[in-house]
């Protein structure tokens, strides 16, 4: 089984990690810029952070055989953080950064005038920069959110199918999918999406626009779930074709929109250093 998590935030995983994701198959990640679970205080701060994401997380996932791509963004939350907006000017260099395929996450928080305009305003640059758009649905009032979500959308020009909406769920699957956007669910341990609720919504709609991800950060979540998923599709009488479909095909057909997915030997781990650094803490 190959695997694409077409969402996952591994700078906070560790190599344990990165090592059982690549023994259960998971051969590629992106990775999208989000919050660290406290404030930044700068720009500043999302420059060292997006630096690392096309730089050392790449360099990292590459010495236990994953390819990492990134993409970045305003995250929804901090949008509201008058301290981080000036991040919005620093984006359109990024933007143009070969490991960058996609503008996210964006989306809605807490559905503040705040984030209405930095999420018009990042769609604009996904248009600019002709790179689909990674948009995060709220954890709460999730119906809502995906309404207003839809419109901002269809108000950029931005096409549908360069769109992926993620963390949805029973509520929000047929909503979203009426659009033609993609589809982006969230497995996780204790909450939101499982895998047998998303064997059962693939049986429902079926496989096609339909993205699987681990989104594993720094809170309870696991980074294999999006292998327990292809296992579950399996036992319910998906063939391997489905499996491949839905977590790797979709995934490498939304992001290689950016023309810039590189998944090319795959089968050679990288070596060597980054900006002279190893994975041995200073040593070689
Ligand atoms: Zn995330």
């Amino acid at each position: 089984m190959r695997i694409f998590d077409p969402h996952i935030h591994m700078t906070s995983r560790t190599t344990d990690d990165y090592e059982r994701m690549a023994a259960a198959g998971v051969r590629a990640v992106v990775e999208p810029a989000f919050w660290l679970g406290q404030p930044r205080t700068s720009a500043a701060s999302f420059a060292d952070y997006f630096d690392s994401l096309i730089g050392w997380e790449p360099f990292r996932a590459g010495q236990f055989g994953v390819r990492h791509h990134a993409t970045v963004a305003l995250n929804p939350k901090e949008a509201n953080d008058p301290r981080c907006r000036p991040v919005l000017d620093l984006l359109p260099r990024y933007l143009e950064k070969d490991a960058v395929v996609a503008v996210g996450e964006i989306g809605y928080d807490d559905m503040t005038p705040a984030e209405d305009e930095a999420f018009a305003t990042q769609l604009a640059l996904a248009v600019d920069h002709d790179l689909p758009a990674l948009v995060h649905t709220p954890h709460r009032d999730k119906a809502r959110g995906v309404e207003r979500s839809l419109a901002v959308v269809a108000e950029s020009g931005i096409a549908p199918g360069r769109v992926a909406l993620d963390h949805l769920n029973e509520v929000t699957v047929k909503l979203a999918r009426d659009s033609g956007c993609w589809l982006g669910f969230s497995i996780y341990p204790d909450t939101k999406m499982s895998p047998p609720r998303m064997v059962e919504l693939l049986r429902t709609y079926g496989t096609e626009r339909m993205l699987v991800n681990s989104a594993a950060d720094w809170g309870r979540s696991d980074p294999l779930l999006t292998r327990a998923t292809g296992e579950a599709m399996l036992a319910a009488g998906f063939t391997d074709d489905d499996v491949d479909l839905v977590l790797w095909r979709n995934p490498v057909e939304f992001y290689g929109q950016s023309g810039r997915l590189d998944l090319t030997d795959l089968d050679t781990p990288t070596s060597g250093t980054f900006e002279g650094n190893s994975i041995l803490r200073g040593g070689d």
